[in-house]
């Protein structure tokens, strides 16, 4: 089944709104996600980019409920309309793995490997379809067969482990797909392979977004795969998206000065520039337990002013479809 990529008539397929995320901790609150909006359209794949600690793993941990026990939310956030914070465990169950899945760095954080990767996915279909062994078994190599799994029916009684690293990827997305969830939600997907493979699973990613019209929230450091695979790139800062907006005007004229500073330290493909001549962020993020009342890149920014420590800057319209929060417009 495929999903209507005209997003003119559609509602989003996740909608987040005002979305915070506190967790408590023996050393004081730390707010990993502050006041975070955005929406995410059938057939449209959002890349979610920052350094680590940014928030940008945890944003999408909450929608999916995954959140550790010592993790609050509030605010919004809707899947086809259908809110789901403050879902029950019971109902999460069957939101997750229905109607959204996600995928990880690690494939054997989904897959069991004391079970055939067969049992495993005619399971979920059983559990979550209803479908009988016969038509979850057809259904299942279907799967293997998009993600281009060679002798699917014969891998299907195979063991986790005796996949290669990319084909036990393969099998996650596979798994992830089962279901034809609305939201597809990839943390890191590549970052753990090398580049042939990495470029296969970039490539599948691509072609179920076409041919099934998925939305994709692909969470990442790395702008390079931003490039290749999203239409629109969020960047977060400290628990806040910082700039918002399509990929082409972004990356060809970023405006925050953060993720121009990621930007500048991010190779391009059409130049030859090794690593260690391309510029870096001097200095760290700053400490999610004391967030300061202004700009929380300030300490690092070479463009602060006075209004930067004193006032949180807010995201306001900078162009068509386009987001910024932060204050340099307006020094003189
Ligand atoms: Fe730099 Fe100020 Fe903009 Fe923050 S608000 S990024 S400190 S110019």
């Amino acid at each position: 089944m495929t999903h209507s990529t005209d997003t003119s008539v559609r509602q989003p397929v996740l909608s987040v709104r005002n979305l915070e995320i506190r967790f408590a901790t023996p050393d004081g609150e730390v707010r990993a996600a502050n006041g975070i909006d955005l929406d995410i359209h059938a057939g449209e794949t959002l890349g979610v980019v920052g350094e680590s600690g940014s928030g940008k793993s945890q944003l999408f941990l909450a929608v999916m409920g995954l959140l550790a026990s010592n993790g609050r939310v509030s605010g919004s956030a809707k899947l086809a309309g259908e809110e789901l914070v403050g879902l029950s465990a019971r109902q999460l169950d069957r939101v997750r793995g229905g109607q959204m899945a996600m995928i990880f760095q690690d494939p054997m954080t989904c897959l069991n490997p004391y079970l055939k990767v067969g049992t495993q996915m005619t399971e979920v279909l059983r559990q979550h379809k209803g479908m009988d062994r016969a038509g979850a078994r057809r259904r299942a190599i279907e799967m293997l067969d998009l993600v281009r799994i060679p002798e699917a029916a014969r891998r299907l009684d195979m063991y986790p482990h005796e996949f290669s690293g990319g084909m036990r990827q393969r099998v996650m997305i596979a798994m992830a797909l089962l279901c034809d969830p609305l939201l597809l939600i990839a943390d890191e997907p590549t970052t753990a392979l090398d580049v042939t493979v990495q470029a296969q699973i970039l490539k599948i990613l691509a072609d179920i977004k076409r041919e099934l019209g998925t939305a994709i929230a692909l969470i990442t450091h790395d702008l390079g795969v931003v490039a290749g695979l999203c239409d629109r790139v969020a960047v977060m800062y400290a628990g806040r998206l910082i700039e918002t907006g399509p990929v082409d005007a972004i990356f060809k004229s970023p405006g925050h000065p953060y993720a121009r500073g990621l930007l500048a330290s991010t190779p391009r493909l059409d130049e030859k520039v090794h690593d260690a001549e391309l510029p870096t962020i001097a200095g760290q993020p700053p400490n999610l337990q004391r967030l300061p009342p202004g700009c929380a890149f300030a300490p690092r920014c070479p463009h602060a002013w006075e209004r930067c420590t004193d006032e949180l800057p807010l995201r306001r319209a900078i162009g068509a479809g386009r987001e910024m929060a932060c204050h340099l417009e307006l020094k003189q």
